[in-house]
C-alpha cells in the first residue's frame, strides 16, 4: 500500500519567509524520501491577501519543490467542513457558545479544567438560556470533548501529551476553525504525514482527538524546529531580507537560498543530493538562529 501523502499548507497572508520555506523543504524531503505523494493546500479561510497565493507557489517552485495534483484551497471546501460539523452535532458532540473573549477570560475556571481551557460556560445551558443568548450574539460552535488531554506520537518529539478542551469548530463570524479544517482536509486528501513548524505541536492533541471522533486516521506527525531571529523570536519579515524577493534584490538567488536552508539542516546544498542524504533521525532538534544581516554581506 502506498503511504499517505505528505503536504505543505501555507496561509496566503503574504510572502513566504525563510522559516516557511525551510519547513516546506522539510515537508517535501520527509514525503519524497518515503515515496509519498506531496500535496499543497492553501489555508485561506482567514487572513488571505490577494495575490499572495501566486507568489507563494512561485517561490516554492523557485526553491526546487514540486507537488502532485491540483492545489487545494480551503475556501472551496466549505461543504466538507459543514458536513463534519453536522455529523458531530448529530452525535451530540457539539454545542453553541455565546461567550465573548472577555467573558472567557473572566469566567471562573471549572474545578478540574487545565489552564487555558475553555471554562465550559455554555456547555450545559438550558434551551431557554440558549434562546436568550442566541438573540444577543451569534453563536460559535464548540466541540463537546470528553477528555482533558490526549497524546500523539511525533517523529521528532516522541510521545507528546497536550490539552484538549471544548475547542471552537466554527467561529461566531461563521469561519470554520483551523483545528476542524485541517483534520477534515488531511483526511479527505489522504494525507498520512503532517510536517509543520513545532509551534503547532500543542494543537496536535486536539486534532488527533477530533480525528478519532470523526473516524478518520490520525496522520504521522513531525513537528520541525523553527527559524528564530537573534533575539530568540520567530523569524518575521521585519527582521530584514528574509523573502526570496528581498534576497534576490540583494543578490542572493533562489538556488543559493535552497543551499543555505539545506545547509542549516546539515544536508548537502542541492535538493537531489539532500533527498539521498535525508535522515529524519539526524535532523537538528533545536531552532535555527538566523541573523538576516549575515545573508546579505555588502557585496
Ligand atoms: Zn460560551
Amino acid at each position: 500500500m502506498t503511504p499517505g501523502a505528505g503536504r505543505f499548507a501555507p496561509s496566503p497572508s503574504g510572502e513566504l519567509h525563510l522559516g516557511n520555506l525551510r519547513t516546506a523543504l522539510l515537508a517535501w524531503l520527509f514525503a519524497r524520501s518515503a515515496g509519498r505523494r506531496f500535496l499543497l493546500r492553501v489555508e485561506d479561510l482567514d487572513r488571505a491577501r490577494a495575490g499572495a497565493e501566486e507568489v507563494q507557489l512561485r517561490d516554492l517552485a523557485a526553491v526546487g519543490l514540486d507537488w502532485d495534483g491540483e492545489v487545494v484551497r480551503q475556501t472551496e471546501r466549505g461543504a466538507l467542513y459543514e458536513e463534519a460539523i453536522a455529523r458531530l452535532t448529530a452525535a451530540g458532540l457539539t454545542y453553541e457558545c455565546y461567550c465573548t473573549r472577555r467573558e472567557i477570560q473572566e469566567a471562573p475556571s471549572a474545578p478540574h479544567a487545565p489552564q487555558g481551557a475553555y471554562p465550559g460556560t455554555c456547555r450545559d445551558l438550558t434551551e431557554a438560556q440558549r434562546a436568550r443568548r442566541r438573540a444577543e450574539r451569534p453563536a460559535a460552535i464548540r466541540l463537546r470533548a470528553s477528555v482533558t488531554d490526549w497524546a500523539v506520537t511525533d517523529v521528532l518529539h516522541g510521545r507528546y501529551s497536550g490539552l484538549v478542551d471544548d475547542f471552537v469548530l466554527r467561529r461566531n463570524d461563521g469561519v470554520v476553525a483551523y483545528n476542524l479544517a485541517v483534520v477534515v482536509d488531511d483526511a479527505a486528501q489522504g494525507v498520512g504525514q503532517v510536517v509543520r513548524g513545532d509551534d503547532l505541536l500543542p494543537s496536535a492533541p486536539r486534532q488527533a482527538y477530533l480525528a478519532g471522533l470523526l473516524g478518520v486516521p490520525v496522520p504521522e506527525y513531525a513537528h520541525v524546529p523553527l527559524v528564530l531571529n537573534p533575539a530568540g523570536r520567530r523569524l518575521a519579515k521585519r527582521d530584514g531580507a528574509v523573502t526570496l524577493r528581498a534576497l534576490a534584490a540583494a543578490g542572493v538567488g533562489p538556488e543559493e537560498v535552497t543551499g543555505l536552508l539545506l545547509g542549516s539542516l546539515g544536508l548537502p546544498a542541492t535538493l537531489p543530493e539532500a533527498l539521498t542524504a535525508f535522515d529524519p533521525a539526524a535532523l537538528p532538534r533545536d531552532p535555527w538562529i538566523l541573523d538576516p544581516q549575515d545573508l546579505t554581506p555588502r557585496r
